[in-house]
């Protein structure tokens, strides 16, 4: 059997069911294959939940706890990559088992993963085709790269010119259509994946204007926009289907989905508050810090022996800092409402041989928060401190939400397909899945199984 996947980063399966309607393609899903919700793994991250994805593994087990980590035996915050992922992915299996692979700008994918590749977001050679076809794309369609996100510069200017940022993500995405559709045809796969950035840019953005439970909805014409989006990922999933033949099974899969955002939290200031952290000109100076948060709702404590610098003693200092940590931000409260749905100690979450570089503690927020943006940089002296009632993005997922309030989409359609609609499937049963259906045996490592696709 030969497997088509279509990534869709964000795609939400609420909005989804809100528009099906005007969504034909998704309807089919629902009413002759199975549908439903994936659920990604603690953080709904994009670079943790396709690592997740490809490995079939929690993060313990792959070593992608964020999308910022703490470096080992360093203070530096480190910003993760391919090669932060540290377990072997389905692209490495399906090549073993001598099946044809091509990816295309699949977040944290490489090029040394073989097959037909272009590595995809938070890689270095994001866009660029490996080598083995470069030089065909560039003489077909005279670009040395396949865009699947926009450029940082068009990212910035998004509320000065949001008509312009709509046109832009609209292009790249028919363009990358296009050269994913020819490919589709011109190349032998077993096994083809291309992933979309569009829907998650967009909602990051303009969540509040398709949902009227956001605080600053208003309904005007980007929320059509958003709408159209949809619209146009329904007719890509439809160009797919009318090229691949009906041994072919097509999935529709998303990494984690979205909720309101309305107000972040810049947890170094409490940590600071309370005593846990000190700082120094607006910064929070690390190595004379307890705790210190890197990335969105993470929380590294400073100890003797395993930082270079450490101020508490392992063991028993550890475990009575860890719960002080715990129980003083249980107690935060903005204006009468709890940011915190908890705070969970690192092996409460994850299992596995990565365990150790993972964050001690897990602030999972409520929906309608989320961890500020620069949370190493505290509020001091400006109106941000503490919270920022007025983000950028009024969409979230990422800082940190429960999985369960961010589900993604999950949708199969194809030979021996079941028609069951309203599945809920954890983010690592997906690769094990595949593997199955490919007659691939499901390695004994992996954390998720196959989905049961017989009565
Ligand atoms: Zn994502």
């Amino acid at each position: 059997m030969k497997i088509l996947v279509l990534g869709f980063d964000g795609a939400s399966p609420q909005l989804i069911d809100d528009w099906i309607d005007e969504l034909p393609v998704f309807r089919k899903f629902k009413k002759e294959g199975v549908f439903g919700h994936t659920i990604p793994p603690i953080p709904a991250q994009t670079p943790v939940a396709w690592a997740t994805f490809m490995t079939g593994k929690n993060p313990g087990n792959h070593g992608v706890f964020s999308f910022f980590m703490r470096e080992k035996g360093s203070y530096e915050r480190k910003i993760v990559g391919p090669e932060t992922l540290k377990s072997k992915t389905i692209w490495h299996l399906l090549n073993e088992a001598g099946r044809k692979v091509a990816t295309i700008n699949v977040p944290m994918s490489d090029e040394e993963e073989g097959g037909l590749v272009v590595p995809g977001f938070l890689s270095r050679s994001e866009g660029i085709p490996s080598s083995n076809f470069r030089a065909r794309i560039e003489r077909k369609f005279k670009t040395d790269r396949i865009q699947g996100d926009l450029e940082i510069d068009t990212l910035e200017r998004v509320e000065a010119d949001p008509d312009s940022f709509f046109e832009k993500i609209n292009e790249i995405t028919d363009k990358m259509t296009e050269i994913c559709l020819y490919l589709l045809q011109e190349e032998e796969w077993d096994f083809f994946m291309p992933v979309y950035m569009g829907l998650d840019r967009i909602q990051h953005f303009f969540w509040r204007h398709v949902d009227p439970t956001h605080p600053r909805h208003e309904e005007n014409k980007y929320g059509k926009a958003v709408k159209n989006f949809y619209a146009k990922v329904d007719r890509i999933v439809d160009d797919f289907l009318g090229l691949v033949d009906e041994d072919t099974m097509v999935m529709v899969l998303s990494d984690h989905g979205f909720c309101p955002v309305h107000t972040e939290v810049v947890l170094n200031d409490y940590l600071e508050h309370q005593g846990f952290s000190t700082t120094r000109s607006e910064r929070v100076d690390v190595v004379r810090s307890k705790a210190i948060s890197y990335g969105y709702g993470d929380i590294w404590l400073n100890v003797k022996g395993r930082e270079s610098k450490g101020v508490i003693g392992p063991g028993e200092e550890y475990e009575r800092t860890r719960n002080e940590i715990i129980e003083y931000l249980r107690t935060i409260t903005i204006d009468g409402q709890k940011p915190f749905k908890d705070i969970r100690k690192r092996e409460e979450l994850w299992w596995g041989s990565y365990l150790s570089d993972a964050p001690d503690l897990t602030a999972i927020f409520n929906i309608g928060y989320q961890a500020a943006r620069r949370p190493e940089v505290t509020g001091k002296n400006s109106l941000k401190r503490y919270v920022n009632n007025n983000p950028r993005w009024s969409g979230g997922h990422d800082g940190t939400h429960d999985p369960t309030d961010v589900p993604g989409i999950l949708g199969l359609l194809g030979p021996g397909i079941p028609n069951r609609s309203g599945v809920e499937v954890p983010l690592w049963d997906v690769a094990p899945t595949i593997l199955d259906l490919m007659r691939i045996p499901v390695p004994v490592d992996m954390d998720g199984r196959p989905l049961k696709l017989t009565e």
